[in-house]
């Protein structure tokens, strides 16, 4: 794919995310206002996800160059029958979002758009994230829309909103958007002609003065492990806990310098919608990521990051002392256990 398709393809990827973020907006409006976040009621997100899923999926087969989709959610929970009432608030959001015209069986079908058996092993597809962060969403916190596209096991393009990031007009919401050798840009996701900015992420030379971040679930990233790497690291800020990639677009405007995620269970393998997109923002932005022994994050291994563990990134230039502290923190709990 030449360079100037991908700028197309970029537009569409940000129409999509824009789209799906108003879905996703509507249902935490409702969430709250319907006080379900004390019962800690799932069903609110899972209408989101769909919705989500679908919005984006239509316009990919509408617009993209690209028909495939590797995405999180299938529609069958959907079609079973005890889901009458998801059903009909998915519908319900489709037929705001694209016409009063929308059917459910169109619905199903762009949702399982995304779910098609095999489609990772199409030469290029693109990977959802409906909404990354689900547990943020629930508190009114932090989640994301993570879009991209692989080619070929590389990482090529992607778009990240953040519906509950600040802009760099101080607007709610902002889209992260980044293709291959090209930078990193940060535009508000109030209006589809926002002003569109590179960003870049801090060069930190000494790490003791870095902030880091890291998920806010402890199930998601050994925070012990990385309260170990900070104290090595002299590190005396406390850590920023943040779910979603919101904490790679932290990285690349520089909010933070330092994102760890130390795998909680020894054979957990991440997927590949929980990173590509982020992946790619830091790295155009200017920073490193790879897993914690170092390696680069290897897309080409299907849903899942088979070959890497765990996920370091950085602004760069203190990325091999954060490794020899990850590394060194790991071989002392070893040594102990
Ligand atoms: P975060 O927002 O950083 O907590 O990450 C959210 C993502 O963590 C979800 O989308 C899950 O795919 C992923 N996840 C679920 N279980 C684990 C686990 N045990 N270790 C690492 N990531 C996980
Ligand atoms: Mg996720």
């Amino acid at each position: 794919m030449r360079e100037m398709d991908l700028a197309s393809e970029l537009l569409i990827a940000l129409q999509a995310v824009h789209e799906a973020a108003v879905v996703c907006r509507q249902v935490q409006a409702d969430l709250v206002t319907a006080a379900t976040l004390e019962k800690k009621d799932r069903s609110p997100v899972t209408v989101a996800d769909f919705a989500s899923q679908a919005v984006v999926c239509a316009l990919l087969a509408e617009r993209s160059a690209v028909p495939v989709i590797v995405a999180e959610e299938s529609a069958d929970q959907l079609r079973a029958s005890a889901a009458a009432e998801q059903r009909e608030r998915v519908l319900g959001l489709l037929r705001q979002a694209r016409g009063a015209g929308v059917t459910l069986e169109q619905v199903y079908g762009w949702i399982d758009l995304g779910g098609a058996p095999g489609a990772e092993r199409a030469p290029r597809y693109w990977t959802l994230d409906p909404i990354d962060g689900t547990k943020g969403f629930l508190r009114a916190g932090q989640y994301a829309i993570a879009l991209a596209l692989i080619e070929r096991g590389q990482v090529v393009l992607g778009a990240l909103g953040c519906p509950n990031l600040p802009a760099p007009d101080r607007s709610d919401g902002v889209i992260l958007s980044a293709i291959r050798g090209r930078g990193a840009a940060q535009q508000a996701l109030q209006s589809r002609r926002s002003v569109c900015l590179p960003v870049r992420v801090s060069h930190l030379d000494n790490p003791s003065r870095a902030r880091f971040c890291e998920s806010f679930e402890s199930g998601h990233s050994d925070q012990q492990w990385s309260a170990e790497v900070a104290s090595r690291l002299g590190i005396t800020l406390a850590p920023v806990r943040v779910d979603s990639q919101a904490k790679y677009a932290l990285l690349a405007r520089g909010d933070a310098s330092i994102y760890l995620r130390l795998p909680t269970r020894k054979h957990y393998q991440e997927k590949i919608w929980d990173h590509a997109a982020g992946m790619l923002v830091v790295q155009e932005a200017g920073g490193t990521v790879t897993d914690v022994d170092g390696k680069p994050l290897d897309f080409s291994t299907g849903r899942r990051l088979a070959r890497n563990r765990g996920v370091v990134a950085t602004g760069g230039t203190i990325h091999q002392a954060v490794l020899a502290a990850v590394g060194a923190a790991l071989a002392d709990s070893y040594a102990q256990s």
